[in-house]
């Protein structure tokens, strides 16, 4: 199955912070056939090992995307709601929202709210309910929300939402089906609740107590008109090797490590330095004693907005990446 095949079935699957139940579900049918062994543990992550003789080695893509909890119903019929991690309102404002159930609703804000300084508070979901007890037949309280939003492919650039970080699991599932002998002794995480403080990452890393960590998410660019210059990486310019992000300073090794695996193998990358935002990888180079930790990312642009966009040629890059390394013996630790 290509990129696209993938992430259709992927983006049709529920799956913000905490609720990542259908995801995983759909990643687990779609990992089995190549993989050794298949796990969920207590927080939900999934795990999924492909042995080898070599140093452990744990991949890890968050399968949580970021989301809306339901809070309040209106007696008129209206949602209020709170966040599931990094969700700005002004960035969703108008456009359509899905609940696990398939109920579909407009976020919208408050006519009178201040569009610039727009508060989560000030914004609602409608479901064209009549009244709170119409509303209650669809949706309850504590129910979680995800953008709606489609996903299609221009100029080679794929478009959708929750790229981040529904992007790195394709990226995972393509490498599991591209290796054919692991020289290390692999696990690949689709971790939960990464959105809201790498709190799956955390608790995978500290069972599996890998020797190696490779973190796969989405990074900020460079790249668009008025740029702040929160990244450092450009659409189409190739797998981005991590040097650090808020939550992590790579270690040397492993941004060595990749960058002398890709130039083996002829694949083209470039360096991540993301100024905010963190990632599973500041969990695992923390965890226990410390691991030799880094990070591969897809540059993507509108990072959290309901349109992510990212270059399939640094889709391809960063799963030939993770799949080179995979089958490149690693030093013993
Ligand atoms: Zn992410």
């Amino acid at each position: 199955m290509d990129t696209f095949e993938l992430l259709k079935k992927l983006n049709a699957a529920h799956g913000p912070s905490g609720d990542e139940g259908e995801i995983r579900q759909v990643i687990a049918d779609l990992a089995k056939p190549f993989a050794d062994e298949i796990m969920t543990d207590t927080m939900g992550n999934l795990i999924v090992r492909k042995r080898g003789e070599g140093p452990s080695l744990m991949f890890c893509a968050h399968m949580d995307s970021i989301g809306f909890v339901v809070t309040h119903i209106t007696k008129e019929g209206y949602l209020r709601c709170g966040r599931l991690g990094g969700v700005s309102p002004k960035e969703v404002v108008n456009t359509v929202v899905r609940f696990k159930n398939g109920v579909r609703g407009v976020f919208a804000r408050e006519e009178k709210a201040d569009f610039g300084k727009l508060k989560l508070d000030e914004c609602f979901i409608d479901i064209g309910a009549k009244d709170r007890e119409d509303a209650q037949k669809l949706v309850q309280i504590g129910d979680t929300a995800v953008y709606d939003t489609p996903l299609f492919c221009n100029n080679g650039k794929v478009i959708s939402p929750y790229l981040d970080n529904r992007i790195s699991c394709v990226i995972l599932l393509r490498a599991l089906a591209q290796i054919t002998a692991c020289a290390n002794d692999c696990t690949f995480v689709f971790s939960v609740q990464e959105e809201v403080g790498l709190r799956g990452g955390k608790t995978a890393s500290y069972s599996i107590d890998p020797d190696y960590g490779v973190a796969v998410d989405v990074t900020d660019v460079d790249d668009v008109p008025g740029s702040e210059q929160y990244g450092t990486t450009q659409l189409g310019k190739g797998a981005a090797v991590k040097v650090m992000d808020s939550s992590v300073i790579c270690h040397p090794e492993m941004v060595a490590k990749l960058e002398d695996v890709a130039k083996t193998h002829g694949i083209t990358v470039q360096r991540d330095i993301l100024r905010a935002g963190g990632t599973d990888a500041g969990v695992m180079s923390v965890n226990r004693s410390g691991v030799v930790t880094g990070g591969i990312s897809v540059p993507c642009r509108y990072i959290h907005t309901p349109c992510e966009m990212a270059d399939l040629s640094d889709v391809d890059a960063c799963a030939a990446l993770v799949s080179a390394l995979a089958q490149t013996k690693l030093d013993a630790i």
